[in-house]
């Protein structure tokens, strides 16, 4: 069997296995068509159904498909039917039914895969009714090849379903968490006792937490007096080199050449002094 093919059967009996239990050794019903042809083609059943499922099986067959068997006189094929484990389906042997509608009788009960049976049918009338039931693997021979069909719809959806109910079921109700196999609810009750935990530091969190806004305004108001004077004389400030550029440039020129006329002025005064002193000193001279 290709790699390929080999990992997508392994998952998929891994959906089997966790969504709907089905536990080695798998119980596989074959119908009277895929031993007869099987066996024409010297293509060895048993091994086929372990090398696509990748596990121990168990064949069965139902009492009216081997029944079909026994109609068709081929020795060797209903002494190959013989070794299988019987499926009784209480169906008189005398008035046996279609393999279609015993199969469907004996895996679906009230719609259910009760039992956890894999069919291997060749028959694609009884593939599509039971596509139908969830939770039902299928296996079929593609010319010389055993295959098995991809999840159903329904077995999709099921399985989906039960995924999702898993992963709500451990988050919101911790005390559903411990009823599934032990190890799982050993892992879910693991995680309930640290999930609430954390939940109520979070809360706790909150309020105490600093809301940076609030922080701010408080700061503004309990010093008032410094900012508030600050902040007016930067709005005036503000507002005065706002008003116009002209203005500024009037007043800055007002400014420099009041500066200027004060420092000449101090110049002045130093000079003068400074004869002053000179005159000063020439004359104590
Ligand atoms: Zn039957």
């Amino acid at each position: 069997m290709r790699q390929k093919r080999a990992k997508s059967y392994r998952k998929q009996m891994l959906v089997y296995h966790h969504n709907f239990k089905f536990r080695e050794p798998y119980q596989v019903l074959v119908d009277d068509k895929i031993v007869c042809d099987t066996h024409k083609a010297s293509f060895d059943l048993v091994k086929g159904l372990q090398r696509t499922l990748q596990a121990e099986v168990k064949p069965m067959i139902t009492q009216c498909c081997i029944q079909a068997i026994y109609e068709t006189k081929n020795q060797e094929a209903i002494d190959l039917a013989k070794t299988f484990e019987r499926r009784r389906c209480n169906h008189p042997p005398k008035e046996a039914k279609a393999p279609l509608e015993c199969l469907e009788s004996v895996v679906s009960i009230n719609g259910v895969n009760k039992h956890r049976y894999v069919v291997a049918s060749q028959d694609p009338e009884i593939r599509s009714t039971l596509r139908k039931v969830p939770g039902v693997p299928m296996i079929f021979m593609n010319r010389s090849v055993m295959v098995m069909e991809p999840l159903s719809r329904s077995s999709d959806k099921i399985s989906r379903d039960q995924e999702k109910l898993k992963l709500y079921k451990g988050l919101n109700d911790p005390s559903l968490a411990g009823k599934p196999p032990v190890e799982e609810s050993k892992g879910k009750a693991s995680q309930s006792s640290t999930m609430p935990n954390s939940s109520a530091n979070l809360k706790r969190k909150g309020p105490k937490g600093p809301n940076p806004l609030s922080i701010k305004k408080k700061k503004s108001d309990a010093a008032p007096s410094e900012t508030k004077t600050n902040a007016k004389r930067a709005s005036n400030a503000d507002s005065s080199s706002g008003t116009s550029s002209s203005r500024r440039r009037k007043r800055s020129h007002k400014s420099s050449g009041s500066r200027q006329t004060e420092q000449q002025d101090n110049t002045h005064v130093a000079a003068t002094n400074g004869d002053h002193a000179d005159a000063g000193a020439k004359s104590s001279n």
